[in-house]
């Protein structure tokens, strides 16, 4: 498959470092002059722009973390005049302030190259027709693609998220060969196309779908693949970083090229804050290279993750990531055990008779231990007529199989079709009754 760019991804890694080096060094003596709060961070750990030259002296400098960035919300990390922004979009920032992004004309030209680079790597041409149901508005999906669509010449649909039913329609009648979505919303599509009765391997011409913007398993890459007939390919990006074409994965599927020009990668251990090497999981941390408005300068992401620098098939020379295991704060704490959301998913898709629609529901009632619920729809043949003896069977097995992975007892209500709530956009997986707030 062709590149879009094959001079800068497929760079021999000497020069690749030697130009990230270069970069580093210019944009930190940038942002050290532009950004006040980041140079009193600098001052503070008694670095100057100079000590900064080369690659090895990123660890010298200090992390940036949303709580940075909330502190001097909404602009104070703009480092040009609000006359040179043209684009403003935010983070859903569920239940504090949004991260803010903000884009000079030469980030959006930044953003295109890289959304470019991204659809071509999933072997997105002119001749296709790209159905975007990402969320168009502030959220960085819907208009995130819908640039890298028109800069590689292919005919975007921009559909953006909800009105299921006729989403259907138009992707067929348009005859749309690429799917861009959540993957929780490519399920949503998948199911309502079965509810009225469109078989969507037969009727659709979609061939792939690039799916990302929260946490899915290769489980679920296998749930939706089979479900449409389709290809499907994983990719993650970040408001603070620049939205999705942070990184996504090549025709080979095993892990996400980071487009490394622009976006340092690093990995690091998040209780030391020490760098780790390749192959270790850890947090992800990300330096912007060439970002005019809103550089960021290690900025944790809280995304775990391990990255690999191996040389792969494709011919690209950019390190890839695997696959998001999930995030810092993410991991559960129930009744002293840890629990990751990932791993509940794994195990309830490996589950005949279960449906990909779940919710884990905690809570702690007065003077009692940690509750742990999963709500998981179960095929709709065993509601049709309803066969109580099958369901109590099928929760008593996805009880015992939970137990044994997770490593503490979880309740399984099951449900019927339809039950949970479908989302448009980032699936809601876990709700927390035992914390009166959450960060988002
Ligand atoms: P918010 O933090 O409000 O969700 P963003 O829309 O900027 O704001 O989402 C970025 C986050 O979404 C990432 O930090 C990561 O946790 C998650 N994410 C994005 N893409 C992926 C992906 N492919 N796999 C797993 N998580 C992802
Ligand atoms: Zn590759």
């Amino acid at each position: 498959m062709p590149m879009w760019n094959p001079e800068a991804e497929s760079m021999p890694r000497n020069a690749l470092e030697k130009l990230q080096g270069e970069r580093l060094a210019k944009i930190i003596e940038y942002t050290y002059h532009q950004m006040p709060f980041y140079r009193q961070k600098m001052d503070e750990a008694g670095v100057k722009p100079e000590d900064i030259r080369s690659l090895d002296d990123l660890n010298k400098l200090p992390f940036t973390t949303k709580q940075d960035l909330r502190n001097v919300y909404p602009f104070g990390n703009f480092c040009i005049p609000m006359e040179e922004v043209v684009r403003i979009h935010a983070s859903s920032g569920t239940t504090g302030k949004p991260t803010v992004g903000g884009y000079s004309k030469n980030d959006l030209e930044l953003w295109t190259e890289v959304m470019a680079r991204t659809v071509t790597s999933c072997g997105v041409t002119n001749k296709d027709v790209a159905h975007n149901a990402y969320g168009y508005g502030l959220f960085t999906g819907g208009l995130g693609f819908h640039i890298g669509f028109q800069r590689v010449g292919a005919t975007v649909v921009p559909v953006s998220g909800g009105m299921t039913r006729r989403q259907i329609m138009l992707m067929e009648d348009f005859s749309a060969t690429i799917l861009t979505c959540t993957p929780s919303y490519a399920l949503a599509l998948a199911e309502e196309a079965g509810n009225i009765g469109i078989n969507f391997q037969s009727r659709m011409k979609i061939r792939a779908g690039i799916f990302g913007a929260e946490p899915w398993t290769e489980e679920m890459r296998r749930e939706i693949e089979n479900r449409m007939g389709i290809e499907a390919y994983d990719i993650y990006g970040l408001t603070e970083i620049i939205g999705p074409g942070v990184s996504v994965e090549c025709e080979h599927r095993n892990g996400l090229h980071i487009n490394e020009d622009h976006f340092l990668p690093e990995i690091i251990d998040p209780a030391t804050g020490e760098k780790l090497p390749y192959g270790t999981e850890g947090e992800l941390v990300f330096t912007t290279l060439t970002k005019e408005a809103m550089p960021v300068i290690r900025y944790r992401t809280r995304d775990r993750t391990v990255l690999h620098a191996e040389e792969c098939a494709c011919g690209r020379t950019m390190v890839r990531m695997e696959k998001i295991r999930g995030r810092t704060d993410d991991m559960l704490i129930v009744r002293g055990v840890n629990v990751f959301p990932s791993l509940i998913e794994k195990t309830l898709l490996s589950i005949e008779g279960l449906e990909p629609h779940y919710q884990i529901v905690l809570d702690r009632p007065k003077d009692q231990l940690d509750e742990l619920e999963v709500w998981v729809e179960a095929n709709r043949h065993f509601f049709e007529p309803i066969d109580t003896r099958r369901l109590d069977q099928l929760r008593d097995e996805a009880e015992a199989e939970l137990a044994q992975t997770l490593g503490v007892r979880a309740t399984i209500k099951l449900m019927g079709p339809n039950s949970i709530e479908r989302s448009a956009g980032k699936a809601v997986r876990v709700v927390d009754k035992r914390a009166l707030y959450k960060d988002s």
